[in-house]
């Protein structure tokens, strides 16, 4: 990246000191985000259970690369078609698009993904997309793997009861150029759920959902290669539920304020802050701009560079300083005990990670206080 001019192109570059990065930007702790990939990997082999990392939320090849390489995940979800193409075309081979493509150029880009050598597989709950996914890959002399998407209580997508799950896996089985490959039951509902006994009971429920459709596929002669769900907040039921072969998680890697609010078993936090289990590696880098009132003083990172639907950012590793108020480009901080003064660097942990990542074009990978990576957002705003 030597060509370019940091400021401009880009907040920063590979060897310079963390002081010299261009604020507000997305900083990542390569550390602790190593110690999360290695960890979920570990956890998830330990108890036979395969990983697919969703990377809408980081949308970064390098970011997936790492969960692969590292975590040993075997293959990744995306949202979006558009998404799948960026990784596809990075060169990953093993791509669920983890939601139903019913748009006929969509269709048609899902179908020669496979051209350009990514195994694909896409959720279905609806007898009539069979027909439109079958000419696709027909049309293009592919396979397309199908799950059969159940809603297992988040009352989004998904067939509702396992006979509907048996007649579309029988439709499915019988189209030209699709494959039946199993069933997703993911309930994203549940994700948020903040206390241990409210997360652990949603997640039964799912299971045992999910298990029904399961032993009825298997009655009638369809086999699951795939039984998929799962995120950060119920992973550890997921793994535990027997149910469940592939765990899709994706928040973990970087975690969040409103991941980190969960509660473990023991009522503490899941984030460091009180020594949980997933530590957060992903920053708002923001610089205090003005200190002109005795109380509060003025970052520059706002509405621009974080998604505040989840609640405003913490300031990672200070208790003596607020974020309270936000608008376009500024943040203001109480800071009770003044505390702050202009130039002063903040690591701001924004409310929700996905959207927070899609407003930046790059991350900032640290070392420590050097900077090892500049990462681009490789799929950003890739959305249709
Ligand atoms: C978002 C999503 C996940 C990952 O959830 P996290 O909370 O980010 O871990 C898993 N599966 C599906 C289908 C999703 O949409």
């Amino acid at each position: 990246m030597g060509e370019l001019e940091v400021g401009f192109d880009v907040p920063a570059v590979p060897g310079m000191g963390a002081g010299d990065v261009q604020t507000p930007c997305l900083v990542l702790d390569l550390d602790a985000l190593e110690r999360n990939v290695a960890k979920l990997g570990a956890y998830l082999r330990e108890r036979g259970v395969r990983h697919r990392a969703h990377c809408k939320m980081h949308r970064s090849v390098d970011v997936a690369r790492l969960q692969l390489e590292l975590g040993g995940a075997c293959g990744i979800c995306c949202q979006k078609v558009s998404e799948a193409e960026v990784f596809a075309r990075a060169g990953f081979r093993d791509i669920l698009v983890s939601h139903e493509v019913r748009d006929a150029a969509k269709i048609d880009r899902l179908a020669r993904l496979a051209l350009l050598g990514a195994r694909t597989i896409v959720l279905v709950d609806d007898p009539a997309n069979v027909a439109e996914l079958s000419a696709a890959a027909r049309r293009h002399g592919t396979t397309i793997e199908c799950l059969v998407e159940l809603d297992c209580g988040g009352g989004l997508c998904g067939v509702t009861s396992a006979d509907e799950a048996v007649r579309l896996a029988r439709a499915i089985a019988a189209a030209p150029g699709l494959a039946f490959a199993g069933l997703q039951a993911y309930q994203g509902r549940m994700q948020h759920l903040e206390r241990h006994e409210e997360r652990r009971a949603a997640a039964a429920a799912a299971a045992a959902r999910a298990r029904e459709a399961v032993e009825a596929l298997a009655a009638s002669g369809f086999a699951c290669a795939i039984v998929g769900g799962g995120g950060t907040g119920s992973l550890e039921f997921d793994a535990e539920s027997e149910v469940f072969n592939e765990l899709q998680c994706g928040s973990y890697a970087f975690l969040d304020d409103e991941y980190g609010r969960l509660l473990d078993r023991e009522g503490l936090r899941i984030d460091r802050r009180e020594g949980g289990a997933w530590e957060n590696a992903l920053f708002v880098l923001s610089s205090i701009v003005s200190k002109t009132r005795s109380g509060s003083a003025v970052c520059d990172a706002g509405l621009k560079v974080m998604s505040f639907e989840a609640g405003p950012p913490a300031v990672h590793g200070r208790h003596d300083v607020r974020y309270v108020r936000w608008s376009d480009e500024h943040g203001l901080l109480d800071d009770p005990g003044d505390a702050l003064g202009v130039g002063d660097r903040l690591r701001l942990v924004p409310g929700h990670c996905d959207p927070t990542c899609n407003l930046h074009d790059f991350y900032v990978g640290l070392r420590g206080d050097r900077v090892e990576v500049v990462w681009p957002v490789s799929a950003r705003g890739k959305s249709w």
